[in-house]
Parts: C-alpha cells; structure tokens; sequence
C-alpha cells in the first residue's frame, strides 16, 4: 500500500482531492516500477490539481509532471531495480498517473537515468522548470545568443522557470534583466544572478509592432502582450525562447520583429523531448546550475501541503522552487 494525492470526478463534473492510501494493482500499466522520493509543484500541477485548463485528460488521476526515485522492479532492458531515475513529461500527471505519490509505473521509455551529480531531491528542486529553462538556453545557444550579444530578459523571474533560468544564465555569463511584479524579491533575484531587475509592468501593456531594440534575447514564462513586447524590443537576429503563460496564451504581436529584425521566436515544450536531448539537459543541468543557488531557491514540503501550493502557484505567490517529499 502507498499514499497519493488523489483526484476524482463525480457524476456532475466536479473534482475533489484527497490523499488516498492505494494498492500497487491500482496503478496503471508499463514496464517500470519506481520508488518515489520526491516530485516537486509546477503551474501545471496547480492547473491539474485545481482541474484548470483541461490538464487532466481522465480520472481518478493522481497528478504531479514530474518525480525522482528508484527503480523498484523493471522488465524495460535500459534500467533495473536500484537505478536512481527523473520523469518529466510524457503526459504523467495529465493522462497517466504522476510523482504525487509514493510508488508509480511507469514506460521505461520515458526515464531518464539521473546523473551522479544530483541527489533525488536537487533533481526535483530543477523538477520540469529547471530542466525547460535549461531547454530555453539552449534554444538561444542554437540561435547564437553569445553573452556577448547583449542583455536578455527573464520574465515569470521570482516563479520556477524564471528563478532556474536567471541562476543558469548569470552562470554562463550572460547580463540577465529579471521582470518581476513582486519589486520585494529583488535581492533575491539578483543573488541568483540578475544583474538588473525591471518592473513587469513595463512590459505587459499594449505593445507596438516596433520598439528601440533592447533585447539579445528572453526566457518567457508569462507569454501575452509581455511576450508581443518583448519580441517588439528585441536586436537583429536575436532570439525569444516561449516556454510559459502565466500573464495569457494570447500572443498581440505583428510579423514586424521577424522580418524586419530577422528575431527568431524559439517553442519550448519540455513534454515530449527525446531521451538524448534530455540527456543533455540533466548533463548542462549538472555544469551550468549552482547546486547553492539551487539549493538557496528550493523550499520542501510534504504531499499534504499539494491543495494548498496549487492555490498559491496559480496566485503566483511562489517564490523559486518547491520539492514535495512524498514520504513525508
Ligand atoms: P511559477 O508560478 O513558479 O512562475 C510564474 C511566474 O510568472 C510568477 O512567479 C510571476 O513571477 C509571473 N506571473 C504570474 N502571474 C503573472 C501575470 N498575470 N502577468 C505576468 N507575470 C505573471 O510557474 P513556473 O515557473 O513553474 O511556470 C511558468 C510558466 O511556464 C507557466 O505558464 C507554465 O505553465 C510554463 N511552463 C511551460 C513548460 C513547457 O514545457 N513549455 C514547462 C514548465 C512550465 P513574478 O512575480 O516574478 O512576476
């Protein structure tokens, strides 16, 4: 028997939660067994936990993107019983049962084996918005956004992606603008790595199709007329990883900043990326994130803290990383 965040729908629709005591024959098909140890709150959970923009495809569901632990019985030919594994994606939490939970099982497919250099905790304090911001990095590395290029601009910077994406890119020496709403956090931004931290407000109304060119490139968490201002404002032939949106999913932009600044908008989705590419991330994850600033962003709380930390995360009052200690 092990614990979950559980939710269920009744006949009218409506979706409650609750930490059941489950049975191993409940969990659903694949070819891996994992011991959690840890899984961590993103937006998405909160959007899953407060059944929000269709998250959650089917139910029961115990919910939670992502989990670190250990191999407890596999008949998948890559991994075997005691192997420290991270999930993150593939639809677990959404459509097949997820990290908010003692035991899960899982496709052997969708694991990654966790590099020496992470505990089961720090892999979740990276959890699925350290590792899409270290997506995001490499998506301006590919576009050539040398730290040389000039300044680029976090937005969403006191939440998960943004924390991780300031702290990896002062790490590799690039002059980070952090957009913040909460002005408080500003010294928490700049030991992360922010060398300058600017209102979000000066970039979340209407944006005209052209502004004087400021940016080398972002990391977007919040999308909307933020995302169209930062594309106004951005150099020739710089580039805007788009991995969030937390301000709206609607995108106010014109095609002036592509064609007349050759700016390139790079997709994020950290869902379906391939095992190689993952690979590469938890390797840049291990070099190029500072296990301090890591560790000085991440807060742990128990599985019975979830209902509580979806409000919060959806209220956008998480400030950096959470890790839920599913044994707790
Ligand atoms: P967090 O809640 O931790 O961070 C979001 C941050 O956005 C907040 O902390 C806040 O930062 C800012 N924010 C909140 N509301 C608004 C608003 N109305 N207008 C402008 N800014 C706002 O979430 P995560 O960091 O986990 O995720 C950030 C976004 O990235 C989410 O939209 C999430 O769905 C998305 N995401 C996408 C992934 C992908 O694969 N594409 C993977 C992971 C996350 P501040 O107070 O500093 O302004």
């Amino acid at each position: 028997m092990f614990r979950a965040l559980l939710l269920e729908q009744d006949d009218e629709g409506v979706v409650t939660n609750r930490i059941a005591t489950l049975d191993e024959a409940d969990l659903p098909a694949g070819d891996v067994l994992v011991d959690v140890e840890y899984s961590t709150v993103n937006y998405k959970d909160g959007l899953a936990i407060k059944n929000r923009n269709r998250v959650v495809r089917s139910f029961p569901m115990v919910p939670g993107i992502d989990f670190a632990g250990v191999v407890a019985q596999s008949s998948h030919g890559d991994f075997v019983a005691g192997d420290r594994v991270v999930l993150n994606g593939w639809g677990v939490g959404e459509s097949h049962w997820g990290g908010f939970a003692q035991k899960a099982r899982v496709s052997g497919d969708w694991l990654v084996a966790l590099p020496d250099t992470f505990s089961t905790q720090q892999a979740m304090a990276v959890g699925t918005a350290g590792y899409t911001s270290m997506l995001a990095v490499l998506a301006l590395e590919e576009h050539d956004i040398t730290p040389d290029r000039g300044p680029i601009v976090v937005t969403g910077s006191s939440g998960g992606v943004g924390s991780t994406a300031i702290a990896i890119l002062g790490q590799l020496g690039y002059e980070v603008v952090a957009s913040t709403g909460r002005p408080a956090e500003a010294d928490y931004l700049r030991s992360l790595g922010a060398a300058d931290v600017i209102d979000r407000a000066e970039l979340s109304g209407e944006s005209p199709p052209l502004a004087k060119a400021r940016w080398a490139g972002a990391v977007d968490a919040v999308g909307s007329t933020t995302l169209a201002n930062i594309l106004a404002a951005t150099r020739d032939n710089g580039c805007v990883a788009a991995c969030g949106l937390a301000q709206g999913v609607d995108l106010p932009t014109t095609v002036m900043p592509f064609i007349l600044r050759g700016v390139t908008l790079a997709g994020i989705n950290s869902v379906t990326v391939p095992r190689i590419r993952r690979q590469l991330c938890w390797e840049r994850l291990g070099t190029d994130l500072d296990p301090d600033k890591l560790a000085g962003m991440t807060t742990v709380e128990p599985l019975d803290a979830l209902p509580r930390l979806a409000d919060e995360i959806l209220a956008g009052r998480i400030r950096g990383r959470v890790v839920i200690d599913v044994n707790a």
